[in-house]
C-alpha cells in the first residue's frame, strides 16, 4: 500500500488544529496515513501520540528553527522532503488559508496536479479520485490527477465525517533546511480571531446563522443564544454583515467562509445562491423563515415557516428542558 501524507497545521501555541482528524482520515482512504508536522527542534514529539490516536500510522516530524518565522517556506520544504522520502500517492491539506497557499506552491514544485476544495476522496485502480461540490452545491463532480505524480488535495473543513482507527504512530524525525533568503519573513503575528468560547466557524460541527430577517444588531443576540444552547458556532449572511449585525469574519457564503457542519440552522436567511455556496454541503439543514417561498426551503431538510422571534425562544426553551 502506498503512503498518503496529511499535512497537520499547528497553532501558534503549539496545538494541533482541529482539521487533523479529518485529514488523517482522508489520507487513510488513499493509503497508509502519514502525518507531516513542522516544529522547532525538540518541541514536536508531544504531538506523536495525539496523531496516532487520530489514526496516523507514522508521524514525519520536520524540525526547523524557522517554523514560526518564515511564511509557509518551512512547511513546503518539509512536505517536499517527506514526498521525496515516501513517494506518496497523495498529499492532503486543509482548505485553509495556509493549506491553500502551501498546496499551490507544492504542486508547482513537484510538477503535479492540484485538487482544491474537495469534499471526499477515494482511491480507484491506483488513482486518487476527488469529489467537489461546485456551483453553489448544485453539481457534484469528480476529478483526478493523471500522470503518476502525487495528487495534492485540499479538503473542505468539516466535509469528511469518517475517522481513522486509533493506532500507535512510529516517529521519523528529519532536520529540514530552509533557504531563508528566498522566503517571506513573519515580522509580527496579530491574532485576528475575536476571543470566544464558541467553536471556530470554519470546521464547526454545528452552525447557527442569522440573516437580515433578524432586523438589528441587538436582535442578533437571538442567534447567539440558540448557538450557545447547541454548542454551535455563529454564522451570518452577507446582508447581516453589511447591516453591521456581526463582523465579516462570520459571513458564510461565496465571498465568506465555506462550512460543512453536521447541522446548519438558518434564521431569517432567504437562501440566495451566494449564501448556499458556503453551506449547501451541511449534512442537515434547518431553516426558519416567515416566507414559505424562501429559496432556503428548497435545500432544507427541516423547515419551519414562522417568525424567528416566536419560534427560536421556544426552541431554546425546549433545548433547555432536554438538558435538565
Ligand atoms: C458577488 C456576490 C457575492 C455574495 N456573497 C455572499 C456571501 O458570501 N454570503 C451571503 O450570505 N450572501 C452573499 N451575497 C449576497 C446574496 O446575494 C444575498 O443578498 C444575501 O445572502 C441575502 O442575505 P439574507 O438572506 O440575510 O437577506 P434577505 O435576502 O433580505 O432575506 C431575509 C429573509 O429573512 C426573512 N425574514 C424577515 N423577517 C423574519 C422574521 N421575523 N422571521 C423569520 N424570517 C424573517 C425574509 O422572509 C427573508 O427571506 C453575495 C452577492 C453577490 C452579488
Amino acid at each position: 500500500m502506498t503512503h498518503a501524507l496529511a499535512f497537520i497545521e499547528i497553532s501558534a501555541s503549539g496545538e494541533i488544529r482541529n482539521t487533523a482528524a479529518m485529514l488523517i482520515a482522508a489520507a487513510a482512504q488513499l493509503g497508509t496515513p502519514v502525518a507531516v508536522v513542522v516544529a522547532a527542534p525538540g518541541t514536536g514529539d508531544a504531538v506523536t501520540a495525539q496523531l496516532g490516536a487520530l489514526g496516523a500510522a507514522q508521524v514525519y516530524l520536520a524540525e526547523t528553527d524557522t517554523a514560526g518565522s518564515l511564511l509557509v517556506a518551512p512547511q513546503l520544504a518539509a512536505l517536499e522532503a517527506a514526498s521525496a522520502a515516501l513517494q506518496p500517492s497523495a498529499i492532503v491539506l486543509a482548505h485553509s488559508i495556509d493549506g491553500r497557499e502551501i498546496a499551490g506552491r507544492l504542486a508547482v514544485r513537484l510538477r503535479t496536479g492540484l485538487l482544491v476544495d474537495v469534499v471526499d476522496v477515494r482511491s480507484e485502480a491506483g488513482n486518487v479520485i476527488a469529489t467537489h461540490s461546485v456551483f453553489g452545491g448544485g453539481y457534484t463532480v469528480e476529478a483526478t490527477v493523471p500522470g503518476g505524480g502525487p495528487a495534492i488535495v485540499t479538503v473542505r473543513q468539516g466535509a469528511i465525517e469518517a475517522r481513522a482507527d486509533a493506532t500507535t504512530a512510529t516517529l521519523t524525525t528529519e532536520a529540514v533546511i530552509v533557504d531563508a533568503a528566498s522566503a517571506a519573513v513573519i515580522d509580527a503575528v496579530h491574532d485576528a480571531v475575536v476571543a470566544t468560547d464558541r467553536p471556530e466557524l470554519r470546521g464547526a460541527a454545528r452552525v447557527v446563522s442569522g440573516g437580515r430577517g433578524l432586523g438589528s444588531q441587538a436582535n442578533f443576540a437571538l442567534v447567539e443564544q440558540l448557538a450557545d444552547a447547541l454548542g454551535a458556532a455563529v454564522g451570518a449572511s452577507r446582508a447581516a454583515v453589511d447591516a453591521g449585525y456581526v463582523p465579516q469574519t462570520s459571513q458564510v457564503g461565496q465571498t465568506g467562509i465555506t462550512v460543512s457542519p453536521q447541522l446548519y440552522i438558518a434564521l431569517g436567511i432567504s437562501g440566495a445562491i451566494q449564501h448556499r455556496a458556503g453551506m449547501q454541503t451541511a449534512k442537515t439543514i434547518v431553516a426558519i423563515n416567515k416566507d414559505a417561498d424562501a429559496p432556503i426551503f428548497d435545500i432544507a431538510d427541516f423547515g419551519i415557516v414562522g417568525d424567528v422571534f416566536t419560534v427560536v425562544p421556544q426552541l431554546i426553551e425546549a433545548l433547555g428542558t432536554r438538558a435538565e
